[in-house]
């Protein structure tokens, strides 16, 4: 069993789908390692200390040559994979909604893409899920990133020449990243609310000790829907977000926004019209910039000032954290390949609520449910 790294393809990608932690791991299980020179440069892993935990590190595609299963953080373009074995997995995500030109090409070329943002949310692959991983970091940097561009203090300080006030923090979508962005900026010493359209959230909130803020004249979605994600909401519903929040929002100093529904464009949750009644000086952070954006004008990678607020928002921000968020993404890649290790054949072996979630094409043919149906 060969497993191959390639350094990610994609531009501005900081982070490796293996660590040294990992290659031993693998290689206990009887697997060979092989990683592409530079894989790791950008996570702060050199060459040479993958080859002290056991990897063979390649100069260039070399690294794929004979590889049964490639493993990558952003799955890369086909062509980088040639040499690989045929039918070879391709363990990575693949943004398989937005990306179909890549998925058919994977099927195409006989690959199985496997794709990790497909992971059911089911207890037993919590341990696997990328999306929950890079979420948690992304919201911790999210909340540090705002305070960075806020020019005031987070935390109430009573000093002997005057009281400093608590900044507001108003954090929209309450999932993974909505959770870890709320408990980092408790942590800083920050007044913080919250709101989703999921009423599960409400009680959630309150244990991290911030304020839920919710419509409560429209029904929202009131248990854990399909996998416990939003869906779109209705018009009715949406009118009476955007009174709630006009009300809320000019009194906030940061708003962090991270509402994402699968295989749709971000929802629009903030307006010109409303970031036009915020304080001068006051930051959001869009989390959904790459998805489209929760906010009116946010683009990636860039701030914007709009009616004196800054909006911020990365394009990939757990590579902002590029070291903890390769080993994690790694841990994640190995309990996905070792809970299926079949130790007789020296290779893993999906099981069908796992592998049926994730598997995108097989046999030179999509076969995903939910790109086919
Ligand atoms: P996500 O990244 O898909 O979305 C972020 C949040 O935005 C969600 O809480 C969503 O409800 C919210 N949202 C969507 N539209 C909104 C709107 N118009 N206004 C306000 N908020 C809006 O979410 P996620 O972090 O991937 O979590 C999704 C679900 O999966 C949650 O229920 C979470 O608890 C669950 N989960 C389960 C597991 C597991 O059991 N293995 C692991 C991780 C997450």
């Amino acid at each position: 069993m060969r497993i191959a790294v390639l350094k990610e393809r994609a531009p501005g990608e900081s982070r490796v789908a293996i660590t040294p932690e990992t290659v031993k791991k693998f290689a206990a299980l009887g697997a060979t390692i092989a990683v592409e020179g530079g894989a790791g440069v950008a996570a702060s892993i050199p060459d040479e200390v993958y080859r002290e935990a056991g990897a063979e590190v390649a100069t260039g595609p070399k690294a794929v040559e004979g590889a049964d299963i490639v493993l990558g953080v952003q799955a890369p373009d086909v062509m980088a994979l040639a040499g690989a074995k045929p039918g070879a997995w391709v363990a990575a995500t693949f943004d398989p909604f937005r990306e179909k030109e890549r998925v058919e090409a994977y099927a195409k070329a006989g690959f199985e893409a496997l794709s990790m943002e497909f992971m059911p949310r089911i207890t037993r692959a919590q341990s696997m899920d990328v999306l929950s991983s890079q979420s948690n970091l992304a919201g911790y940097k999210a909340v540090l990133t705002a305070a960075n561009e806020y020019g005031r203090a987070f935390p109430m300080m009573m000093t002997a020449a005057g009281t400093v006030q608590a900044a507001k923090v108003f954090v929209m979508g309450v999932g993974v990243a909505g959770l870890q962005a709320i408990a980092t900026a408790k942590r800083l010493g920050a007044q913080v609310s919250a709101t989703d359209v999921r009423s599960a959230t409400k009680e959630q909130i309150m244990s991290l000790g911030a304020k839920p803020v919710f419509v409560e004249n429209v029904a929202g979605i009131e248990g854990e829907g399909s996998g416990g994600y939003a869906t779109e909401m209705s018009e009715e519903y949406q009118k009476a977000q955007a009174e709630l929040i006009s009300l809320h929002i000019a009194k906030q100093d940061i708003v962090i926004t991270t509402a994402l529904i699968p295989g749709r464009p971000a929802p629009k949750l903030i307006s010109d019209a409303q970031i036009a009644t915020m304080k001068p000086g006051s930051v959001i952070f869009d989390l959904a910039v790459a998805q489209g954006g929760n906010v009116e004008g946010s683009q990636p990678d860039q701030t914007v000032e709009k009616h004196g607020v800054k909006i911020v928002g990365y394009s990939n921000t757990a590579g902002h954290l590029a070291a903890d968020a390769s080993a994690l993404f790694a841990r994640n890649l190995f309990n996905f390949l070792s809970a299926f290790w079949d130790k007789e054949s020296g290779k893993p072996m999906l099981d069908e609520e796992i592998g049926d979630a994730v598997r995108l094409t097989q046999g030179g043919k999509i076969v995903n449910e939910r790109l086919l149906g």
